[in-house]
């Protein structure tokens, strides 16, 4: 079922020691992913969550060969083209900031965030030092996007390098504590205490955050946490990496949420998971606080492949599809919800969570954490029963492709549930 180790490459966040051979992939349609032996798996995480419509999207990859016949490629400081400026106004007009800069990924979303909202207080000569960020967030694993996500196990190695970040409680809710309002109430005043210091700005993940295990907050406690921000005069920075494209059940977790931040990073779905491209898009008045005849106040940050055609292409036809039919997004929790009450019930779930696309639970394990081995086990059966996953440690999540049938949605479900079963 697995192929060997290949002897010349380095595979991301694996321990070769411990990890499985990877699964040699030949295509991948729809929500499906075909093996080199002819297996076929169902893709029930998107691909680490940027595979939107499905594998293989025809218009996207029509859109991305049209685009390659024209301009594959052209330096982005001295010129422009149609797709990075159409693609600009329309995710503009979808998130209510005006301005979009370009990178390559999720992680530099984020840094250019973070250097935007920096350097604009410094070119505004009112230095601001403090940056606050929440317990078990994630935004990446570029040095800055690191600093600003929890530390952990992933991070510890790099402990010098990591700029110091205040850090504030995120009160997790789920079915079993949707309300958790004290808890909500202890981390407004720990945000408060933080944002005592002048503070450039406060990051987080609108509504779920992620990699720390699908873990989902109130819209209320959002709109608290903007009004502490806008109170103290700091920026605000939603990093949607992950929650954008409708992911939320919304075009936009903030628009879900209820906030207007200043700043929103984004990639993953961006392109319809075809091509790494990363986009922050920023308010006006903060693209306003670079201009000046001090040459000093420029933005001084740009990637080789700023704006790439293929990517721009991409993600324009990504949009027409989520355009075209916002209800694949938007009543996705409805789908989920039967399955996800039903596997309630089961005695080795906890926690159960839905937020539009994404479903999740925690499995009842004696010891919790990413290195718990549960996670594997669930994934190795799943695995045979044709549905592919991989758990946060002892956090089993859905997070598919919006073309996943009603059949392919309950054979996720009837996976997890076998597994569940096999734990014993
Ligand atoms: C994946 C992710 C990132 C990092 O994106 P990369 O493209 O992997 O660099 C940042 N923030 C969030 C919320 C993410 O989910």
């Amino acid at each position: 079922m697995n192929s060997a180790r290949h002897p010349h490459l380095w595979h991301p966040t694996t321990q070769v020691r411990t990890a499985p051979p990877p699964l040699a992939v030949r295509r991948g349609r729809g929500a499906v992913l075909e093996l080199a032996d002819g297996r076929e798996l169902i893709d029930a995480i998107s691909s680490w969550w940027v595979t939107l419509h499905g594998h293989g999207e025809p218009s996207i990859a029509a859109a991305i060969a049209s685009q390659a016949r024209e301009l594959e490629q052209v330096i982005f400081a001295d010129c422009t083209h149609a797709p990075a400026e159409r693609l600009a106004e329309r995710l503009s007009a979808h998130s209510g900031l005006e301005r979009l800069f370009f990178s390559d990924n999720g992680s530099t979303a984020v840094e250019v965030a973070l250097k935007i909202a920096w350097q604009w207080w410094h070119n505004r000569a009112e230095p601001r030092q403090r940056l606050i960020g929440f317990a078990g967030a994630y935004h990446g694993d570029t040095v800055g996007a690191m600093a600003v996500g929890a530390r952990s196990l992933f991070t510890a190695a790099y402990e010098p390098l990591l700029f110091d970040v205040a850090r504030v409680d995120w009160p997790q809710c789920d079915w079993s504590e949707p309300e958790p309002l004290a808890r909500e109430a202890r981390a407004l005043a720990e945000l408060e205490q933080a944002l005592s210091v002048p503070t450039a700005a406060v990051i987080l993940e609108p509504l779920i955050q992620g990699a720390s295990g699908m873990a989902m907050v109130r819209p209320a406690f959002l709109q608290a946490v903007q009004e502490r921000v806008r109170a103290a005069g700091a920026l605000l920075i939603a990093d949607e990496v992950m929650t954008g494209f409708g992911r939320t059940g919304s075009l936009f977790a903030c628009r879900g949420a209820g906030i207007q931040p200043d700043l929103i990073a984004l990639s993953k779905g961006l392109t319809g998971g075809f091509l790494p491209m990363g986009v922050t898009l920023a308010s006006e008045r903060l693209y306003a606080g670079f201009i000046s005849d001090d040459p000093g106040a420029t933005f001084f940050h740009g990637h080789s492949f700023t704006a790439n055609p293929l990517g721009c292409a991409a993600a324009l036809a990504s949009l027409d599809l989520l355009e075209a039919e916002p209800q694949r997004y938007a009543a996705f929790d409805r789908r989920h919800r039967p399955l996800l009450e039903q596997l309630a019930g089961h005695p080795r779930v906890e926690r159960p969570r839905l937020l539009g696309t994404v479903a999740a639970f925690d499995v009842r394990v004696d010891d919790p954490g990413y290195l718990n081995g549960v996670g594997r086990r669930i994934q190795r059966h799943c695995l045979e029963a044709g549905v592919y996953l991989r758990p946060l440690g002892h956090v089993v999540y859905l997070l598919p492709p919006l073309c996943l049938s009603d059949d392919q949605l309950n054979q996720c479900y009837a996976a997890i549930t076998a597994a569940l079963d096999s734990l014993g």
